[in-house]
């Protein structure tokens, strides 16, 4: 196993309702890559599966965990707790494969101090008016929630700019949307900081 190149952890954010989701899908459609499911003590939607979408935890379960130091990063978000489980992420990374973290802003720039080599990469919407009527058409949360998740969007789009990368996901583009993240792993990979190794034999 020790020969084995370690996988690289690609860290994605974009707001609530921009199809984060549905591109991930594509991605990872490509099996190099694989998805971190994250815990969280939100209730399950319509369709959701424990231990698909989401670990569903109860509050005392999830502050258990924080207290045993078991998430690589974990943040509120309109009032849940949310986090990244950290033994599934680190078993994958040993194994050679690239880990697909989604989750939000707090959650993101946690990672970036305790794993700076991880590749972020933000998916922003084509327009607020897109935004707004992706998420009043999701029809699974009230007014409230979701004025609530435009105000955070509004917040999670000024902190693009703390990323690697930007992707658009136009409307009807979600596959070209897919494709440029792993245009934008691809390259990341092939920094002189990531291949040096593989030239560095010319120099003995
Ligand atoms: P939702 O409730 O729509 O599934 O997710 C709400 C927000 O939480 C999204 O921005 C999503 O990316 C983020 N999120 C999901 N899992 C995690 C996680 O493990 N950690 C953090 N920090 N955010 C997460």
């Amino acid at each position: 196993m020790s020969n084995v190149r370690r996988g690289r952890l690609v860290v994605v954010s974009g707001p609530s309702g921009v199809g984060k989701g549905t591109v991930l899908k594509h991605v990872l459609e490509r099996d190099d890559f694989v998805y971190s499911v994250s815990a969280t003590t939100r209730n399950p939607r319509d369709g959701e599966v424990d231990g698909v979408n989401y670990f569903f935890i109860s509050r005392d379960k999830f502050e258990d965990m924080i207290s045993k130091d078991e998430f690589i990063e974990y943040a509120q978000y309109n009032g849940n707790y949310y986090g990244t489980p950290r033994f599934f992420v680190e078993k994958m990374l040993s194994e050679g494969k690239n880990v697909i973290l989604e989750i939000e802003v707090k959650g993101a720039m946690q990672v970036k101090k305790v794993m700076p080599e991880a590749i972020f990469v933000f998916i922003a919407p084509e327009s607020r008016e897109i935004l707004e009527a992706r998420l009043r058409g999701r029809g699974t949360e009230t007014d409230d929630v979701i004025s609530g998740r435009l105000k955070i969007a509004e917040n999670e789009i000024r902190a693009c700019l703390l990323y690697d990368y930007i992707v658009i996901n136009r409307d009807g583009a979600i596959k070209e949307c897919a494709d440029d993240i792993v245009c934008a792993v691809k390259s990341d990979s092939m920094k002189p900081s990531n291949m040096y190794n593989c030239v560095s034999d010319f120099f003995n």
